[in-house]
């Protein structure tokens, strides 16, 4: 899942509760009632992808996003720096970890002129469901703006489709327009590609249970996992996204796989380059014993044309 958090203030909370090591609210507002753009603090996840959206309009920019390093729970611990919320007894939270910086933010205002059409569109038909989402933005006297107290809500596919477009790098009309629009259509189709990759690499990582899938490796811990591809994300747009291009791999076998020290066999059973079994590489001899041995299954089996590609790219044929 994807959530979007949108803050004014620039310290917000000040200490390990400053951004972007977690994002925080009160339980309440002030008098008493609920908030569901705080509540939904509560559905973060570990793992979950969080966007940053920073600063007060016209000065608002997407500036970077992070991973949710643990689910959003309840706490009487408060922040050093409380601001307008001091007067909550406790505070949801949820910790982050990973902040990736964009490497030049991006416009709300800009999103809002190039993506119009799109996000009135997706407004439009939000507002005709019968379980409406709380979105960050509203549709009012012709234009678009942000929802004021908006501080978290959920980023779909379609969402984040009608905010950054597609991932397709085909030229689209729209991006011709100008240079600008060129450059801010480029910028937002990167952040779209960046995000999409991390939402793919949760979901592989899920489907292998968090556990690298090599043969007896066993390494469970999440910081050291990747949800990698098997076809290169630049190589193979058909394939991208695709749960049947993912493996859930440790850091050692990502990047012995990425190599071409080894790869699958049409049964997923590991197969070392036949390049690499001359060499005296201790890597190559901690792999070697597990030719032939089958990678953990997941409940979505890598597709034969990942493989394939994989294979052409390191030059083998198993
Ligand atoms: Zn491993």
């Amino acid at each position: 899942m994807i959530f979007l958090e949108m803050s004014r203030i620039e310290s917000h909370g000040g200490g390990t509760w400053a951004f972007p090591n977690c994002i925080w609210s009160p339980i309440e507002k002030e008098g008493g009632g609920r908030w569901p753009f705080w509540e939904k603090v509560l559905s973060v996840k570990e793992g979950d992808t969080v966007l940053h959206l920073r600063g007060v309009q016209p000065l608002a920019y997407f500036v970077g996003y992070s991973r949710a390093s643990g689910d959003g729970f309840t706490t009487t611990k408060r922040p050093p720096e409380a601001g307008s919320w001091s007067f909550s007894p406790s505070f949801y939270r949820a910790d982050l970890a990973d902040y990736t910086a964009f490497h030049r933010p991006i416009s709300l205002s800009a999103v809002f002129s190039e993506r119009r059409v799109e996000l009135e569109s997706y407004f439009d038909k939000n507002r005709t469901l019968k379980d409406k989402k709380h979105l960050f933005y509203v549709r009012q006297s012709g234009r678009l703006q942000c929802l004021n107290g908006a501080y978290l809500s959920e980023v779909d596919d379609e969402l984040l489709s009608a905010l950054f477009g597609e991932f397709s790098f085909g030229t689209g009309i729209k991006e011709e327009r100008a240079l600008v629009s060129v450059e801010t259509g480029y910028q937002m189709r990167s952040i779209r590609a960046r995000l999409g990759q991390a939402n793919f690499s949760r979901r592989v990582k899920s489907l292998y249970n968090n556990k690298c899938c090599f043969p007896s490796c066993g390494v469970d811990d999440s910081r050291f996992l990747v949800g990698a591809h098997i076809a290169r994300w630049s190589d193979n747009e058909k394939l991208r996204g695709h749960l049947g291009n993912g493996l859930c791999l440790c850091v050692f076998h990502d990047k012995a796989f990425e190599l071409g020290l080894f790869t699958l066999d049409e049964h997923y059973n590991v197969y070392i380059n036949p390049k690499e079994l001359e060499s005296d590489s201790a890597v190559v001899a901690r792999l070697s014993p597990f030719a032939g041995h089958p990678i953990n299954s997941a409940s979505f089996a890598p597709l034969d044309d990942a493989l394939l590609e994989h294979w052409i790219r390191i030059d083998v044929s198993p």
